[in-house]
């Protein structure tokens, strides 16, 4: 850190500490999910007076913003909510560090929340960026060598600050300066939280959450289904993904996908996903005059209109079959065919679905 970049924090407003007869603030720009050790980890910098802008990140994986709103409120800290695009999904995709247990790619990840950190670090003049990760913690991402990586692969070098563990890492620009006093810093490590949680009522933190990723990406039984659209898409987007938190996710060819609802829940939810604006070529199904499911088929190749037959088909053989049988008739019953902006009515029959398989 640039001590004069420090200077410009000067201001009759802040009451950080004292250099000379002018008193400084700090700035910190914390990555901050909401949890205990990021909630810890803002406590402790603003018991040595450093102001903390936090920042949380929404993926399409995982979104507890309004959780993390609430208890930055409740830190009296200001706090932005920074969301991923589909770029994140090439991460995903293709991790340069690999998965954890499931499709998490959290060394990956992290590196990214960093650099997003870094340039809020940059814009809003802050001194260093904080994170509430404890060394040993997290098999995938928080062992020693991987803290080390993240800092250096984000080019935080010197200005990645862990305030729960700082005693077991060398010591940031900030500490080496004398800015940031290091003994009143943590020297936590390992996946004990009692400790942590005694420091916490300590410090007035007053929600104690449990611990919880709350990330899709470590659940592994989604893996089956983010794996399937990524070895058949190349590009995905994010409406994808939306699309896979619902229903059986039943492949059918190298083109084509289809999904069932499983409830009426989920026949909303899909009819939702349908009528978005940004999504990939689609068709659904819906019962017309008896109770069933929701089906949606889904390929680039829907595009083409000889293909718009035989999704019809195998998406009214897959709504037969996950209807129950004494719901329809074969004589009366009817289906409405979503396709573009077109809808149209149709009777049902029965045809042969073919073979798929069943990735959800
Ligand atoms: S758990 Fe999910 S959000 Fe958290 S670092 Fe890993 S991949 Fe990223």
């Amino acid at each position: 850190m640039n001590l004069r970049k420090a200077e410009n924090h000067i201001s009759p407003k802040y009451c950080g500490l004292t250099l000379g007869k002018v008193r400084i603030l700090m700035q910190a720009i914390v990555i901050f999910s909401g949890g205990l050790d990021s909630s810890l980890a803002v406590r402790f910098l603003q018991e040595q007076s450093i102001e903390c802008l936090l920042v949380n990140f929404v993926t399409q994986f995982h979104d507890r913003s309004n959780f993390a709103v609430q208890q930055a409120t409740a830190l009296n800290a200001p706090i932005e909510v920074y969301r991923t695009d589909n770029s994140y999904l090439k991460i995903i995709a293709n991790p340069h560090w690999g998965y954890g247990k499931a499709v998490n790619p959290c060394i990956d990840c992290r590196i990214m929340m960093c650099r997003v950190a870094k340039e809020m670090m940059v814009k809003h003049n802050a001194d260093f960026v904080a994170t509430g990760e404890v060394v040993g913690q997290r098999p995938n991402s928080q062992m020693l060598h991987q803290l080390e990586l993240i800092e250096r692969e984000s080019q935080l070098d010197g200005h990645l600050l862990r305030p729960l563990c700082a005693k077991h890492l060398p010591p940031t620009d900030a500490e080496k300066s004398g800015l940031i006093n290091r003994d009143k810093l943590g020297g936590f490590s390992g996946r004990g939280r009692t400790s942590l949680i005694n420091l916490a009522r300590k410090l007035g933190i007053k929600t104690i959450p449990q611990p919880s990723t709350g990330c899709l990406l470590c659940e592994k039984s989604y893996a089956p289904r983010l794996r399937d659209l990524f070895r058949y898409e190349p590009n995905p987007i994010t409406w994808d993904t939306e699309v896979l938190s619902n229903g059986r996710q039943l492949r059918l060819n190298e083109r084509l996908k289809a999904v069932v609802a499983r409830n009426e829940q989920q026949c909303l939810r899909l009819q939702d996903l349908f009528n978005r604006p940004n999504k990939r070529p689609s068709l659904m199904l819906v019962p017309n005059n008896f109770s069933g499911t929701t089906v949606m088929i889904i390929g680039n190749d829907l595009t083409q209109p000889e293909n718009i037959t035989i999704a019809k088909q195998i998406a009214t053989a897959l709504l037969l079959r996950f209807t129950r049988p004494d719901k329809y008739n074969l004589e009366s019953s009817t289906v409405v065919i979503h396709y573009g902006e077109t809808k149209s009515i149709e009777p049902v029959t029965i045809t042969s679905v073919g073979q798929y398989e069943d990735v959800s």
